[in-house]
């Protein structure tokens, strides 16, 4: 009899893993990008090693490049609680609200990054500085393409606030940001790509009923009623106290349960006042359970959204909302703000349901929990919506192209 050959994946390790998930062609892209820059070194900033959207991607998106054979970085900077206090009031008034930053708390801001500068090895081929905290290191750029990652909404800050930033901004080569509209006026090359979520982490992976219930359990949460949950950072733009009052409406007519789950970001000094708001809000209502969990829980929050009736994410702004990804992923209807990356999301009516307040919300939590074949359907839309845009290798792909673009900028044929 013939030997039948042997079956050889046409994809690098790293990327097989994707194979059957993610659309194909990302993956072919990703591998002759990979290809090009393989040793390169790609090194990423942010400000925080846990906790928030941006620490989520970087931790899985280093381990993948790295088995594609780039020298991938993830490098952190640090800095005093004035630090942090400054730099969140920065990151307030992008967003809108208003804030005063003094001309010594910019300096501050700056003399910071200059010691993190002299800290930190700035040499790579590609640098990707993740928003406002880290963006003045640019003015100690040695080599490489620099490009500035923005993941809040800045399509309307406060007045002063963007002029000030920008001054750093200009000196990068690209920018990128996760919407259009938020896409200021600058006179350097502007790239929009919308985050995304990793669906072999332990934050997204299938789990099985028994792992489900073990992390219920271990959080004391009973599963005797239907639960409505929101998983955020406890920060007044993700509107935990509108939540709470969409629940209270929904309560007079459906029995149900509150969860409001969030751990603390290192680099947000607000979180501690914002949850102490909110516990005082939800009173003893026994059936609002708000649950302080530590950064590492990524199974509990998996297992959260997989026994979860409906998501929630009624955020007031939002850079992109990486929540609203994961809750699709997991099949829910998912009702969130209409806000920045939210509507790129959630499809109206089709995914889940936009709302702009919190008798919206109310109305759409009870229309899913009274239908429940609509809600099946909807968690359906959303899953196949997020596998076609909003997994991970999409994003390497993207990241991937804004270097390769860069490097040949002006060249008249560009080869993938
Ligand atoms: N997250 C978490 N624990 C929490 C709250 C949030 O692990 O207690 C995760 C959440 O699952 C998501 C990320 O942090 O992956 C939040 O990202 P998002 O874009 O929704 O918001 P951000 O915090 O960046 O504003």
């Amino acid at each position: 009899m013939e030997k039948q050959a042997d079956t050889v994946s046409p994809f690098k390790l790293g990327l097989e893993n994707y194979i059957g998930i993610s659309p194909k062609i990302d993956l072919v892209i990703i591998q002759k990008l990979a290809d090009r820059f393989a040793g390169q070194q790609f090194l990423h900033i942010n400000s925080t090693k846990s906790g928030g959207g941006v620490a989520e991607i970087l931790q899985r998106m280093i381990a993948i490049l790295t088995r594609l054979g780039i020298n991938a970085r993830w490098e952190i900077i640090e800095g005093d609680a004035r630090f942090f206090d400054i730099t969140k009031k920065i990151h307030n008034s992008l967003q809108g609200m208003p804030e005063q930053i003094s001309e010594d708390m910019w300096q501050h801001h700056f003399e910071i990054n200059k010691k993190n500068a002299e800290r930190l090895n700035l040499d790579a081929d590609a640098v990707l500085i993740h928003d406002p905290q880290p963006a003045p290191l640019v003015e100690f750029k040695k080599n490489g393409t620099w490009i500035w990652r923005c993941h809040i909404d800045i399509s309307n800050p406060s007045a002063g606030i963007w002029g000030s930033l920008k001054d750093h901004i200009k000196k990068y080569d690209a920018t990128i940001f996760s919407v259009s509209k938020f896409a200021r006026k600058l006179p350097l090359d502007r790239f929009i790509i919308p985050p995304a979520i990793a669906p072999l982490s332990d934050k997204n992976r299938e789990l099985s009923g028994d792992e489900i219930n073990k992390a219920l359990g271990k959080l004391n949460l009973p599963t005797d009623k239907p639960i409505i949950l929101q998983v955020s950072r406890f920060d007044r733009f993700k509107d935990p106290i509108g939540v709470i009052k969409a629940y209270k409406l929904v309560k007079k007519y459906n029995d149900c349960r509150l969860v409001l789950a969030g751990s603390p970001a290192t680099d947000d000094p607000e979180s501690d006042m914002v949850l102490n708001e909110v516990k005082e809000y939800a009173g003893n209502d026994p059936d609002i359970h708000i649950l302080q969990l530590p950064a590492s829980s990524n199974i509990e929050i998996n297992a959260l959204q997989r026994a979860a009736a409906v998501i929630l994410q009624k955020s007031l702004k939002e850079g992109f909302g990486l929540t609203v990804s994961e809750a699709m992923w997991k099949g829910k209807p998912v009702i969130g703000g209409a806000t920045g990356g939210i509507p790129l999301q959630i499809i109206h009516g089709v995914t889940g349901f936009l709302v702009h307040s919190i008798d919206g919300a109310a109305f759409r939590i009870r229309q899913i929990l009274n239908n429940s074949e609509m809600a099946k359907r909807m968690g359906e839309n959303g899953r196949e919506y997020v596998r076609k845009n909003f997994l991970i290798t999409r994003q390497i792909r993207d990241y991937l192209a804004v270097w390769y673009i860069m490097e040949n900028k002006g060249k008249s044929i560009i080869e993938f």
